[in-house]
């Protein structure tokens, strides 16, 4: 509310103002047209009077004249003068050129052929007459001719003998109308008015035929002179309505504002008044003051243009900043969260990474006991085969023995090639067993790296380097169906190795009670991987086949086994990327175990 206020007293303000500033300059650019227009007829007036001034002066030489003056009653000279008056008049355009004698009885005129001649007039009360007989120099008068009613500028000059007396006067009579006819107002100042004032004030020429022989003296006190009534015979001289206003504010003393009453209403002009130079005649010009509600009403628009500009200006800027101080805050509270949720997001961050780091032991530990696992498995089996190792090496030991003591005999006896032959066997035997032991060495030991490229045939060796070792697979017939390339795949020896020895021991069990126990091994390419199959013609599977990778489940004792195998060998066999499975024969007794490894083209 109170801006409302604001800005509707804001502008009256403007208004107010842009009203006084509008009076002022329309009145200055009023006034400054009076002077202009005044300056303008007064060099106008001057112009005219200079251009007649000397006229009659060079005429009162004119040798004639003195000898008209001289012989007055001299018909032919008179005549001459009359004649020479006439040149005269219309060599200079004057209306009238007369000579007057002493006593102002005109002698001699141009218009002497006239009806209305001035020749026989006498014009010793005309002022153009006495004070030029009376100063003995040029006179200016200005009077309505007493023939014509025609309003004259009269210029004398007195002629003198050669001895200086005064003979006579001359004098020109110029028209006004002449004069008058060049104010008529120019295109431009249709408001302009402009009279001429007498000495007494009183109007001999006019922009205005109405404002002809009227007094312009705004408060005249008491009658016109005498001398003026008789200037303007016959004419009523009515004083002008003439109100004087006040100055309008920033004009000059020069201009003075008034108002003039007529039938039509009043006008208000601004009015200049100029003295005319060597007469006592002022030359008024009055301009209208009607354009100065003009300029005010200009000013008036422009302000509010100004005001409205203004204040559209400043609303603008006003809800721009306001836009910018919410953006601002906005930003601020933008930033506030995004340093709280940056905040919440390390926090979450630092705790996801703990968990990270937790999961990674978690599974470290997890792995480092699988690995524990698998190893343990590992021995187990060892475990479980140790018996049937015990036979294996046992046989070799005890034929090592018999050898030996053999060998003191022959030693005895001098048989030294016996003797050789003996330990050639011993140390057969010895290759034997120290390979036997290698192997399980091997096996035993833990793998160690990330997987590489391996030959399967080479775990296929080792593992049945291990399941032979035992004494219950002798009499099984195991057929390795060895390729003669090699069989490369992605995966770990030992590893492979382990799966294949848990493969082969579980089909070297399930046939051990069956006659013409078969147990094959094969390898062929499948479709980017390498294919293991290891058939039994066994017991076969239990009725859920996939249950048998579940760890600790066993159909058998607990000497023979601890259910471990094939969840430990599936593990390790996925870990590769490959797959194990397991089912019963479709083409006979026996179980089938299939192990798929990704082919890799690299040997290393
Ligand atoms: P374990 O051999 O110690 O029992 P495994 O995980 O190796 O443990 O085997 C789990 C079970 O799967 C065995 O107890 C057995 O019942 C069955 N099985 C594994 N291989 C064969 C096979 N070749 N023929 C018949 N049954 C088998």
């Amino acid at each position: 509310m109170p801006l409302r206020i604001g800005a509707f007293l804001l502008l009256l303000i403007t208004l107010g103002l842009s009203w006084l500033l509008g009076g002022w300059a329309g009145y200055r650019q009023v006034e400054q047209e009076s002077l202009e227009e005044s300056f303008r007829y007064r060099q106008l007036v001057a112009n005219e009077l200079n251009r007649y001034l000397p006229i009659p002066e060079l005429m009162a030489e004119h040798p004639l004249m003195e000898r008209a003056l001289l012989n007055p009653g001299d018909p032919q000279v008179i005549l001459q003068a009359n004649e020479e008056m006439q040149r005269m008049a219309t060599i200079v355009g004057s209306s009238d050129v007369y000579l007057m004698d002493t006593s102002g009885l005109t002698i001699a005129a141009n218009n002497y052929l006239q009806e209305d001649s001035f020749v026989g007039s006498n014009y010793s009360f005309r002022p153009y007459f006495s004070e030029a007989m009376a100063r003995g120099d040029s006179v200016i008068y200005f009077a309505l001719g007493l023939m014509s009613g025609v309003r004259g500028l009269y210029f004398s000059h007195p002629i003198r003998s050669d001895r200086g007396k005064i003979l006579g006067v001359i004098a020109v009579k110029v028209l006004v109308h002449e004069l008058e006819s060049q104010w008529h107002r120019p295109a431009s100042l249709s408001e302009a008015e402009m009279v001429v004032l007498d000495g007494s004030g009183v109007s001999f020429l006019a922009s205005r035929p109405a404002w002809l022989y009227r007094d312009f003296t705004v408060s005249r006190q008491g009658e016109l002179p005498l001398e003026t009534r008789q200037r303007y015979p016959d004419r009523e001289l009515r004083p002008m309505q003439i109100e004087q206003l006040g100055l309008p504010w920033g004009l000059s003393e020069r201009s003075a504002k008034i108002r003039i009453q007529s039938p039509e209403g009043g006008q208000d002009y601004l009015t200049v008044q100029t003295p005319l130079p060597r007469l006592d005649w002022t030359l008024q010009v009055m301009v209208s003051t009607a354009p100065v509600l003009w300029t005010r009403l200009a000013f008036v628009v422009g302000g509010i243009a100004i005001y409205l500009g203004i204040l559209l200006a400043w609303l603008y800027l006003r809800e721009r900043y306001r836009r910018e101080a919410e953006l601002a805050l906005r930003g601020e509270q933008l930033e506030r969260r995004v340093a709280e949720r940056t905040r919440d997001l390390e926090r979450s961050n630092q705790q996801l990474l703990e968990e990270i780091s937790e999961r990674e032991r978690a599974q470290s530990e997890l792995r480092e006991t699988q690995q524990e696992l698998i190893q343990a498995a590992k021995l187990a089996v060892l475990g479980q085969m140790s018996a049937g190792l015990n036979h294996e090496m046992n046989q070799p030991l005890t034929a090592i023995q018999t050898y030996a003591r053999n060998s003191r005999r022959f030693l005895e006896k001098g048989a030294e090639d016996m003797v050789d032959a003996n330990l050639a066997e011993i140390i057969t035997l010895c290759d034997k067993m120290a390979e036997l032991t290698r192997q399980f060495k091997v096996f035993a030991r833990k793998s160690e790296g990330p997987p590489s490229g391996v030959d399967l045939r080479s775990s296929v060796d080792a593992a049945l380097k291990i399941i032979k070792a035992q004494k219950h697979t002798s009499g099984i017939d195991i057929r390795w169906n060895r390729p003669e390339q090699p069989v490369m795949c992605h995966g770990d020896l030992i590893r492979i190795e382990q799966v294949m020895v848990n493969l082969l021991a579980n089909a070297v069990q399930a046939v051990e009670e069956r006659e013409a126990p078969v147990v094959t091994i094969e390898v062929e390419p499948d479709n980017g991987q390498w294919r293991c199959t290891v058939r039994d013609n066994g017991y076969g599977l239990p009725g859920n086949t996939e249950q048998i990778f579940e760890p600790f489940f066993t159909t058998k004792s607990v000497k023979q086994g601890l259910g471990l195998g094939l969840s430990i060998s599936r593990q390790i066999v996925d870990a590769l990327g490959g797959t194990l499975t397991g089912r019963n024969r479709p083409d006979g007794p026996g179980a089938e175990f299939v192990l798929t490894l990704q082919k890799r083209e690299a040997t290393e």
